[in-house]
């Protein structure tokens, strides 16, 4: 029988392993994962530990035993240190150090990313965290369960998982510093929409130090100092820092297999490596762009899902490719929603467009309608061929923001213009919407732009 091993047992594993048994049932699917959380909804953990999802069980998008009833097998808490791709071989390290040697005939490699560990001394001290693993949430919310209760937080970082932990925390009644070393938090969008983030997280009592680089974190009783650049001297009872990630390919590429300038496992579009047979796929991998047709390193979980089944289906002997992707992303902070697909001025520019971007704000329906609520979009197009090129939108939650963006993403495979944008078929009730959506509100600002 064929045997199909998958290494890495999160979104894109699992997804591998699923699409497999859904094409071949009859193919033994092993997936080997380094801890006992295997599909775990990791984007979750913020809302754990808000206290929104009460109990960390509910974050596994399927339990084992779920899992197992697909004909799957799961080799839990066990850590693959090698892979051997002339004996097709892998060697995994269980609980109790007892090494195994598993054989395959195809692989897959999902073992994800790790969070970046910037360069601040005592980052290893006690209380201070990283946001990635099970793991790293349990602890945290060991100290938030601890008598008498941690007042107060530092976030190093001021990004999607720092915006989301910064609520978290706040959310559990503890005082918050982001800290941010770019001049603007969530610098994946504009400058505009950034200070809006930026006062949003005020107004809900998060303080926001921007343009400072965290340098050092001393524990001191059982407090600790928090330093960095321009005088910044706070003290606090733990530290979160989700100042990014790294892919883990170390394993990939102690076998030979070829990663590029990200340290990313480099991949064709049907997600295989260089060695044939062996495929690889989510935050472990580069991604295909679809509008820079180059490769990337853009880890998400949407990605992870799609490259997961795409790996899987080839493996057992599909021919599916990977479409490539735009980059979509959405993030509630308190009661914001932010979101952006695509590129943005700056970054079409870099890739050779010539872009032009406009900024509308309207009503996310008819104002008439009570609760209408404001919207802000900005839309790229390029000048010359009138070519869609990203879309970002900010807008209070019950905007449908994330719809809306999901309409500028759809367009952006497809390679619409800008205005096409106006011929398409959207919904429309008074409480939900205009006969013009907003999107195409905002697709008829750019063209009246263009003169
Ligand atoms: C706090 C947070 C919030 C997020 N929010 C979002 C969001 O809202 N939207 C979004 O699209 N994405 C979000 N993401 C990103 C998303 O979670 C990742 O892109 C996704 O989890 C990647 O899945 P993956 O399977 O590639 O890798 P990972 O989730 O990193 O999983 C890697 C797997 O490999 C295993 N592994 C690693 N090395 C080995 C080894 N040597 N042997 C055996 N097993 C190994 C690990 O145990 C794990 O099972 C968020 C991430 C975090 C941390």
């Amino acid at each position: 029988m064929t045997q199909l091993l998958i290494i890495g047992g999160s979104d894109a594993g699992i997804s591998a392993a699923l699409r497999a048994k859904e094409i071949a049932p009859s193919i033994d699917v092993t997936v080997v994962v380094a801890d006992r959380f295997p599909n775990f909804s990791i984007c979750g953990l913020p809302f754990y530990l808000s206290g929104e999802v009460f109990d960390w069980h509910d974050l596994a998008h399927r339990t084992v035993a779920d899992i197992e009833r697909e004909g799957i097998r799961l080799l839990l808490d066990h850590k693959v240190q090698a892979i051997d791709p002339d004996d097709k071989i892998i060697e995994a390290v269980g609980p109790k150090r007892e090494v195994q040697y598993l054989s395959y005939d195809k692989l897959v490699i999902g073992t994800g990313a790790v969070s970046a560990r910037p360069h601040i001394a005592g980052l290893d001290s006690p209380g201070v965290f990283p946001m990635r693993w099970m793991k790293d949430a349990f602890a945290v919310q060991r100290i938030l369960k601890r008598r008498p209760k941690p007042k107060s937080a530092v976030v190093v970082g001021g990004g999607y998982i720092g915006m989301e932990m910064a609520e978290s925390l706040s959310r559990r009644g503890l005082e918050i510093i982001v800290v941010e070393y770019f001049d603007t938090v969530l610098s994946t969008v504009d400058r505009t929409f950034g200070q809006i983030v930026k006062e949003t997280l005020e107004r809900h009592g998060v303080q926001v130090a921007t343009g400072v680089a965290v340098d050092a974190i001393k524990p001191q009783g059982k407090w600790l100092a928090v330093s960095g650049s321009g005088g910044f001297d706070v003290w606090a009872d733990l530290v979160i820092f989700a100042t990014g990630v790294r892919p883990e390919a170390t394993l990939a590429q102690a076998a030979g297999i070829d990663v590029g300038k990200w340290g990313a496992i480099r991949v064709n579009h049907e997600m295989e490596t260089n060695i044939p047979g062996i495929y690889a796929a989510g935050d472990c991998a580069e991604t295909w762009h679809r509008l820079l047709e180059r490769y990337v390193y853009l880890p998400l979980g949407t990605t992870a899902h799609k490259q997961g089944r795409i790996a899987g289906e080839n493996a057992v002997g599909g021919q599916r490719r990977y479409a490539g992707t735009l980059g979509t992303q959405v993030l509630k902070i308190f009661d914001l929603v932010v979101a952006r697909t695509g590129l943005r001025d700056s970054e079409a520019s870099e890739a050779g467009f010539d872009p032009s971007t406009i900024e509308l704000e309207t009503w996310d329906h008819k104002a008439y309608y009570p609760g209408a609520q404001w919207v802000v979009l900005r839309v790229t197009g390029d000048r010359g061929t009138g070519r869609l090129l990203g879309a970002q939108i900010i807008g209070r939650r019950g905007a449908e923001v994330s719809k809306r963006i999901d309409v500028f993403a759809a367009a952006l495979f497809h390679r619409m213009a800008v205005d096409a944008l106006n011929d398409l078929d959207l919904s429309y009730t008074p409480p939900l919407s205009s006969p013009w959506d907003p999107v195409q509100m905002a697709a008829q600002a750019w063209v009246q732009s263009q003169g």
